[in-house]
């Protein structure tokens, strides 16, 4: 855990949010300015600063990620018409947080994976 860390003071319930999704590993949220009717983040509940250094401390717990995402999506209704996962990892893809988080977007056509 990391005090300073926003995501790990959701994990702490000392900041509000939306949960939709729980298991001892992870936590799922809705984001506070979603870009899709759905928008989900799911996090480790460790504190790992993105994919990168999660997948290299304990790949087992990015494995606990994926499945969390894949409940959400599920739960949330986008199996029929499909849904994005994104894991921005540094500056280049605008990462802000950095405790990682995967984005599950659905609810809508979601466009081209990048802009132009
Ligand atoms: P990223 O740019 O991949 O680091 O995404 C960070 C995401 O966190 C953005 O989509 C924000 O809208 C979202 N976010 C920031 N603060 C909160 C919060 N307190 N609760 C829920 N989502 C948040
Ligand atoms: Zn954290």
């Amino acid at each position: 855990m990391d005090s300073d860390c926003l995501f790990c003071r959701i994990v702490k319930r000392e900041v509000p949010a939306t949960v939709v999704h729980e298991t001892d590993t992870t936590l799922a949220f809705r984001d506070i300015t979603p870009k899709a009717p759905v928008h989900v983040l799911v996090i480790p509940k460790e504190h790992q600063p993105d994919l990168v250094t999660l997948t290299k401390a304990n790949p087992g717990l990015a494995a606990d990620v994926l499945a969390s995402a894949a409940a959400v999506a599920e739960a949330e209704d986008l199996l029929p018409e499909g849904f994005r996962l994104i894991f921005n990892n540094g500056g280049f893809a605008g990462q802000e947080v950095f405790h990682v988080h995967a984005h599950v977007l659905g609810g809508q056509p979601l466009g081209p994976m990048v802009s132009a």
